[in-house]
C-alpha cells in the first residue's frame, strides 16, 4: 500500500502527532511506499494562518518560524528514510507546494531547485483562490466567493486556472488534491446555471456536477490534465476528503473520469495524514471508489532508483493492487 501525501505535527501548525508516530504507524501498517511531503514555507506573511502567527513576535518571526520548520523537516524526513524497518516501508520525501500566487510558485521552483539533492518530488497544490484559503474554514471559503464577484463559475475558473500556472511552473510529480474547492462547498447554494453569480432563486447544486454543468469549467479542467500527461505526472486520489465526510475523496468521479480519459490515467493513493490516526484511513472506501466508480486496471506509487534517488511512476495491475496485505490487517477499517 502506499501514501503519496503526508504531514505530522512537529513541522507545522495544523497537524497533530509527531513524525516518528506518523511513520511507525505507516511501518505497523505494512505500507510498501509512505511519503512525507511536509508544507512549504510561504514567503509572505499575508498567508499566514491564524495559528501561525506567534505570540509576542511579529509577522517576520513566524515566517522564518515556517523556514526554520522546514528545514527541520528536511532533517528528520531523511534520519527515516535512511533507518531499516520492520516492514521494509519505503519512505520518500517530498514537498507539498503552496501555490498561494505566482510569487509562491517561482519561491517553490527555486526550492525545489535548492533542494534536489533531498527533496525527490512534489505534491502540486492550490490551497488559495484570489489569496484567500478554501480549505481552512466556511467563513474563509465565503470570502474566497464573495471576492469572485458572488458566483461560483468564476471562483472555479480563478482556481483552475491557478492550478495550471501551478502545473507548467512547477511540473509536479503527484498533483493535489484537484478539487479542494468542494471542501466548503455549501450543499444547499443556489446558483444561476446561466451565469454562475449566486442567487436565492437559483438552482440547487446538489446533485450537480459543476464540472460537467459549465462547459467552459469542464474545458479548463481538461487543459490541465491534458498538461499533466503531456510532462508524466500522476493524479492523487486523496482520502482526506472522505475522512472529512465528503461522498467522494478528491477528485470526485466527474473529474476522475476526465483524468482517465485526458491525463493517461495515472492515480496514485494517498492519504493526506495530519495524525496517526489519519494514516490509511478510509482506504477501503477508496478502493471501491477505483474499482467500481473510475473501473480502474492499474495503480501507480513512485519508486526511486538504487543509486541517485531518481523518482519515477511505477504502475501495479489492480489485481495485485487488491491483495495486498495491506487489505487483510483491518487497520484500513478503522475510521477516526
Ligand atoms: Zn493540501
Ligand atoms: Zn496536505
Amino acid at each position: 500500500m502506499h501514501s503519496h501525501h503526508s504531514h505530522s505535527g512537529d513541522y507545522i501548525a495544523h497537524g497533530v502527532d509527531p513524525l516518528e508516530d506518523v511513520t511507525n504507524r505507516a511501518i505497523e501498517m505494512k505500507f510498501h511506499t509512505y511519503c512525507m511531503t511536509e508544507h512549504m514555507p510561504r514567503i509572505n506573511p499575508k498567508y499566514l494562518y491564524p495559528e501561525e502567527h506567534l505570540d509576542r513576535a511579529d509577522d517576520t518571526a513566524a515566517v522564518e518560524k515556517l523556514h526554520s520548520d522546514f528545514a527541520k523537516f528536511l532533517d528528520h524526513a531523511q534520519k527515516i528514510k535512511s533507518r531499516e524497518n520492520s516492514a521494509g516501508t519505503t519512505f520518500l520525501i517530498g514537498v507539498e507546494i503552496e501555490g498561494c500566487d505566482q510569487e509562491h510558485i517561482e519561491y517553490a521552483r527555486k526550492l525545489l531547485e535548492e533542494k534536489r539533492g533531498i527533496v525527490q518530488f512534489s505534491v502540486g497544490s492550490i490551497h488559495h483562490v484570489d489569496g484567500i484559503p478554501i480549505d481552512f474554514d466556511q467563513d474563509a471559503w465565503n470570502r474566497a466567493l464573495a471576492t469572485s464577484q458572488n458566483n461560483l463559475k468564476k471562483l472555479l475558473l480563478s482556481y483552475f486556472d491557478l492550478q495550471y500556472c501551478m502545473l507548467m511552473r512547477l511540473q509536479p510529480l503527484v498533483v493535489g488534491h484537484f478539487d479542494l474547492y468542494k471542501l466548503y462547498l455549501p450543499k444547499d447554494l443556489k446558483v444561476d446555471l446561466e451565469t454562475g453569480y449566486c442567487v436565492e432563486n437559483g438552482t440547487s447544486i446538489s446533485n450537480l456536477s459543476l464540472i460537467k454543468q459549465w462547459k467552459q469549467v469542464q474545458d479548463s479542467v481538461i487543459r490541465n490534465l491534458k498538461y499533466i500527461e503531456s510532462y508524466g505526472g500522476a493524479i492523487e486520489i486523496n482520502t482526506s476528503a472522505l475522512r472529512k465526510k465528503l461522498p467522494e475523496p478528491y477528485p470526485g468521479k466527474d473529474i476522475g473520469l476526465l483524468a482517465k480519459e485526458y491525463a493517461g490515467g495515472r492515480f496514485v493513493l494517498s492519504d493526506d495524514a495530519h495524525a496517526v490516526s489519519q494514516v490509511g484511513v478510509c482506504y477501503d472506501e477508496a478502493l471501491k471508489y477505483i474499482v467500481e466508480d473510475l473501473k480502474l486496471d492499474k495503480m501507480y506509487y513512485i519508486t526511486e532508483g538504487p543509486i541517485d534517488r531518481a523518482v519515477k511512476l511505477e504502475s501495479i495491475p489492480i489485481e495485485q493492487f487488491k491483495s495486498h496485505a495491506f487489505w487483510s490487517t483491518n487497520f484500513s477499517k478503522k475510521a477516526l
